[in-house]
């Protein structure tokens, strides 16, 4: 059923499942996204009233809010892997793309906050690429 999601994190201590539809699908390049996740951009799928339901570990996961913004994120105390967080304030589900096991259902909505991006980011498309560690 395409309405319904599976993810889980690196170490496998925290699983979950989503019972709704992906509406957007943004890679944000902000600032605190760079910070957060160690990297170019985060990549969120946005599901606007849909269940979450975590099938384990839920106990180890921690959710961060930025002071004074919209930030937010829940990883695995374990492993730090992102983890889907519930946002009541736009009143949606946001999931790490990386984190599902499913494959992601939409193709990506937009690049957001390019004004922000990492001066690299500009030249990754010309990098050589291998199949695997070369
Ligand atoms: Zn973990
Ligand atoms: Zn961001």
């Amino acid at each position: 059923m395409s309405d319904f999601h599976e993810g889980s994190c690196l170490c496998g201590s925290v699983a979950y499942e989503v019972a709704g539809s992906f509406k957007a699908f943004y890679l944000c390049h902000c600032s605190r996204c760079q910070k957060d996740s160690g990297s170019a951009h985060a990549a969120n799928l946005f599901a606007p009233g849909a269940r979450l339901t975590w099938i384990k570990g839920a106990e180890g996961v921690t959710t961060y809010r930025h002071e004074g913004t919209l930030h937010t994120r829940s990883f695995c105390q374990s492993c730090g892997s992102a983890m889907p967080v519930e946002m009541s304030e736009i009143n949606a589900l946001v999931v790490p793309a990386g984190s599902l096991n499913t494959k992601v259902p939409i193709a990506a909505t937009a690049r957001i906050y390019m004004a922000d991006a990492a001066h690299w980011v500009s030249a990754i498309q010309a990098t050589p690429e291998f199949p695997a560690l070369p």
